[in-house]
């Protein structure tokens, strides 16, 4: 399934990031190779962009957030979209909330507050063989932290970092908008 929900269409709510944008989310989608039979966990779920994709696609979805404003914002998403059935929603930090999970295919970190290398560490164990932990980043810290910690996991890794520029229609012309760059770190188990 290509068709990916347009950014207009989610309910955002000031103080909750995200959503995640259109062509960001496409590539996470392609990176994860998300299929009906994976159960996916997603950290830091925020407006529920990447959730709302994954739900579309996977079996099952765990969205947690450390933020009730986001979980909160998310569930509006999802009930838009008519994808609620398919998510439960956990409010609680995500080294706690994977203590309660099993196994899973795929695990997304779109947040971790500091906790990058804990969270991929604890992960690990509960992913299933070929199952995959996708990061993605704005600062510049995040993916090389992410990179370390899955180099010493073992993990095959692929780093993508893209620049989207969006056209706006001026009087003059169409002005090229640059949007920050995001890096896409992928480890495969
Ligand atoms: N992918 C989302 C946007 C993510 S914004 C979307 O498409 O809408 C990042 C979120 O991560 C924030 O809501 C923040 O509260 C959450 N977060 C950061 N650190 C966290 C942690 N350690 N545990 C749980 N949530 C966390």
């Amino acid at each position: 399934m290509i068709y990916m929900i347009p950014n207009n269409e989610f309910i955002t709510q000031e103080g909750v990031p995200g959503p995640t944008k259109e062509e960001i989310r496409c590539l996470v989608m392609c990176k994860s190779k998300v299929s009906k039979k994976d159960v996916v966990v997603d950290i830091g779920c925020g407006t529920g962009g990447l959730t709302s994709e994954f739900a579309k696609r996977a079996r099952f979805v765990y969205a947690i957030d450390k933020n009730s404003a986001a979980l909160n914002t998310t569930e509006k998403n999802l009930k838009k979209h008519d994808l609620d059935k398919k998510v439960q929603l956990i409010h609680k930090d995500a080294l706690n909330a994977l203590k309660n999970i099993e196994n899973f295919d795929i695990l997304m970190i779109g947040g971790s507050g500091g906790d990058l290398p804990s969270i991929i560490k604890e992960s690990y164990n509960k992913l299933n063989e070929n199952g995959k932990i996708i990061v993605t980043a704005i600062l510049l810290e995040t993916p090389v932290e992410a990179v370390k910690t899955m180099e010493k996991l073992h993990m095959k890794i692929d780093i993508a970092r893209v620049s989207i520029s969006k056209g706006h229609v001026t009087e003059r012309g169409t002005m090229m908008v640059a949007r920050n760059p995001i890096t896409i770190v992928t480890g495969k188990k």
